[in-house]
């Protein structure tokens, strides 16, 4: 008995040691760069941005309701307002509202690197505090659609490069600044067309950032301070659509089942029997570089993922944010069915919208729902599919630039690779470059997140400011 116990001991003792020693060895990965004197930056660059967001660039579903005449003006008043960009680089507008600018480097030998914004903006909708197409400039803030997405990188990366061209800079590597005009209708007619002409020019770049995550504050639990996330991949797109037939007729004299209950079936069983929740490469390398910066107690979990994995991913489930970070999610959005009310319809339809984990195939998804649903009278067709991004890795200069660049402008934050649970642009440059980083320089916290296609849109003359400070900085790395 004595000695059985002796020997539990001896267990607890190691298995505690090895827990110890693996936290005690767990070090920091952030790189060290001193913040950078913040350089002078002009109120007219407020004062742009409220202008542009004042140029209703609106992307609506419905394409007729495109208004050519307000994109033109964008395109005059970025010529208007950034006339050495407009002199000094070379400029390309592409498919009419889409423009392309090439910034000549001092070495040929190194690939170009690529920012993206885009000038389009989502309608909007809901109670503003303010006109949401004013512009207007209270108490410090910028108020409006386009103010965090995206006007904000098209107008930040200009205004970062007009005071360089002043300065009669020059970067070391070529520079394309690639603005599409219809993001937020998946990019077909504007990024997709400026990457097809970059590649019949053999345009192969370093590295590619576009916007999508920011400098979060709040966000990580555990973390004090700020913590810069870049997104490494973004999430595929599927959506489906489920039909059943079936005999209908009169509803007084009804069949044992009906295509409504089929269909409502078909659903409950997606509801109940989701994909399974893992741990995918750009959450792992997000694990990595935020766990050493944890305080001790947690740092012990994130030092031992192999014994507490699965108490993480438990964590990342329980919120819904986090839960779309682990899993790919299967939702149902749209259900139609019937006219009348003493009449049992024929046909019934969902639409299914899933986000898939970088990695998925979108074919092994589908027979996984049609084995979920079990039921052959289920049709499935394919409405939308865009495929999971690729993962960038992190260990290339693209990457260290940005990173480098973060710290130069945004003091003790924390750099982190990450998931973009939503779509960018930057789907249309896979075959530009293997390296896309998705990360826009503004400072959001929690609650400032909802504002991005929300309303009450807005920003900080202050963050903006440092949103021009990036792009300065990330030109003179470049
Ligand atoms: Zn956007």
């Amino acid at each position: 008995m004595k000695k059985a116990f002796g020997t539990l001991l001896a267990l607890i003792i190691l298995f505690a040691g090895i827990l110890l020693i693996k936290t005690l060895r767990y070090e920091s990965r952030q790189s060290h760069y001193h913040k950078t004197n913040d350089i002078e930056i002009s109120e007219t660059t407020a004062q742009n941005l409220s202008e542009s967001i004042r140029i209703k660039t609106i992307s609506y579903d419905n394409s007729p309701s495109f208004d050519s005449s307000v994109f033109n003006n964008f395109l005059i008043f970025l010529e208007d307002k950034f006339p050495l960009c407009d002199s000094l680089l070379d400029k390309k507008i592409i498919n009419n509202y889409s423009v392309l600018y090439k910034w000549k480097g001092k070495n040929k030998a190194l690939k170009p690197a690529i920012l993206l914004a885009h000038i389009d903006v989502v309608p909007a909708e809901g109670k503003w505090q303010e006109d949401p197409f004013s512009g207007l400039i209270k108490d410090n803030y910028i108020w409006g659609r386009g103010s965090l997405d995206d006007k904000v990188g098209v107008l930040g990366t200009l205004e970062a490069a007009e005071i360089l061209l002043k300065e009669n800079f020059k970067p070391e590597r070529t520079v394309y600044f690639a603005f599409g005009h219809d993001e937020e209708v998946m990019g077909k007619n504007g990024a997709k067309k400026i990457a097809e002409w970059l590649k019949e020019q053999k345009v192969e770049a370093e590295f590619i950032l576009d916007e999508g995550l920011v400098v979060t504050e709040g966000l990580v639990p555990g973390i004090e301070n700020p913590v810069a996330l870049i997104g490494i991949a973004e999430k595929g797109y599927l959506t489906l659509k489920l039909s059943v037939k079936m005999h209908g007729g009169h509803s007084s004299m009804p069949e044992n089942e009906t295509s409504l209950g089929v269909l409502s079936e078909a659903i409950s069983q997606i509801e109940r029997n989701k994909p399974d929740a893992k741990i995918t490469p750009p959450v792992d390398a997000f694990l990595s570089s935020i766990g050493p910066e944890m305080p001790f107690a947690k740092k012990i979990i994130f030092a031992n993922r192999w014994l507490f994995e699965s108490a993480i991913i438990n964590t990342y489930e329980n919120t819904t944010a986090g839960n779309a970070l682990v899993r790919t999610t299967v939702v149902p959005t749209i259900i139609s069915s019937g006219v009348k009310e003493n009449v049992i319809p024929d046909l019934a339809e969902a639409i299914v919208n899933l986000r898939t984990l970088p990695g998925e195939s979108n074919s092994e998804l589908i027979k996984e729902l049609k084995n979920t649903i079990g039921d052959e009278r289920i049709k499935i067709e394919v409405l939308t599919e865009i495929n999971p991004s690729s993962v960038s890795p992190t260990h290339t200069p693209g990457f260290n630039i940005i990173d480098k660049s973060i710290k130069q402008v945004f003091p003790n934050t924390y750099v982190a690779p990450s998931l973009m649970i939503a779509g960018t642009d930057s789907k249309h440059y896979s075959s530009i470059s293997k390296n896309i980083y998705r990360f826009l320089p503004i400072r959001l916290s929690k609650n400032d997140l909802t504002r991005i296609h929300g309303s009450n849109e807005r920003i900080k003359v202050e963050d903006y400011k440092n949103v021009i400070r990036f792009y300065y900085q990330l030109m003179k790395n470049i």
